[in-house]
């Protein structure tokens, strides 16, 4: 009896710590219910995506954003939830927290941001990470316009259903940066599962332009792949010039 019983709890156990529970865009609200360990989604009170309001933002001096990213072979990826650009040796960012290494960017349409309740047509999200294992993303709104030239290699090889494709060539993410990186800053989480907070985000004040072709290209992948904005609870953003 009590060998079944320790079988049958190493099987939970076993389970509960495999694959992390399955989430999609279609309830979103219900995330925080979904797994013990996406309970932050619920209950965090430093969450993202959030709508800035640029008539409530604090000027700031804060440090400008510094980049030093350099051509890097990558693959890209669709994980079911976006099409994701891992890169290898890509370089790093400063930002106000530090200095970061960029892992990986990938995409959302709509932009999960807002500015003054208007969303773009889609928003890029660098993802950094330092060796203490913090994160700070850079994210680069995307609205129609001419088409990106940088972009396409990534909008080329973008696996339709989940599976990953070689970048045909090295990446420079420096080539997807508008010339000014004035930004907004402030503390946020993951936007997916499981909602992680103490992620420094810093979103980028102009827009960069893709064509019509390449927001449909990847809307025909996924159609809708935005959290909705979170509440501030007292938090303050900063811009920065
Ligand atoms: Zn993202």
């Amino acid at each position: 009896m009590k060998k079944i019983f320790l079988i049958a709890s190493m099987i939970s156990i076993s389970s509960f710590a495999g694959a992390a529970a399955h989430w999609d865009y279609s309830e979103v609200a219900k995330w925080g219910d979904l797994a013990e360990d996406f309970k932050t989604c619920k209950i965090g009170q430093n969450q993202s995506p959030i709508d800035i309001k640029t008539s409530s933002v604090e000027k700031a001096s804060l440090s400008p954003i510094k980049t030093s990213y350099n051509a890097a072979s990558g693959e890209v990826v669709n994980n079911g939830h976006t099409i994701q650009i891992n890169l290898k040796d890509a370089g790093t960012a400063s930002v106000p927290s530090g200095s970061f290494s960029l892992v990986q960017f990938h995409f959302h349409t709509p932009s999960e941001e807002k500015i003054n309740g208007a969303n773009y047509a889609m928003v890029a999200h660098l993802v950094h990470k330092n060796d203490a294992g913090n994160l700070a993303v850079i994210a680069v709104l995307l609205k129609e316009g001419k088409e990106n030239a940088a972009l396409k290699d990534v909008f080329a090889n973008m696996p339709e259903t989940e599976g990953s494709k070689a970048l045909p060539a090295a990446f420079d993410v420096t080539k997807i940066l508008p010339a000014n990186l004035g930004y907004y800053a402030f503390t946020g989480s993951l936007t997916t599962p499981p909602c992680s907070e103490s992620v420094a985000w810093q979103v980028l004040k102009t827009p960069v332009e893709l064509s019509k072709g390449q927001i449909a290209s990847f809307q025909k992948i996924f159609k809708m792949n935005a959290r909705s904005v979170q509440p501030l609870n007292g938090r303050k953003v900063q811009e920065a010039n």
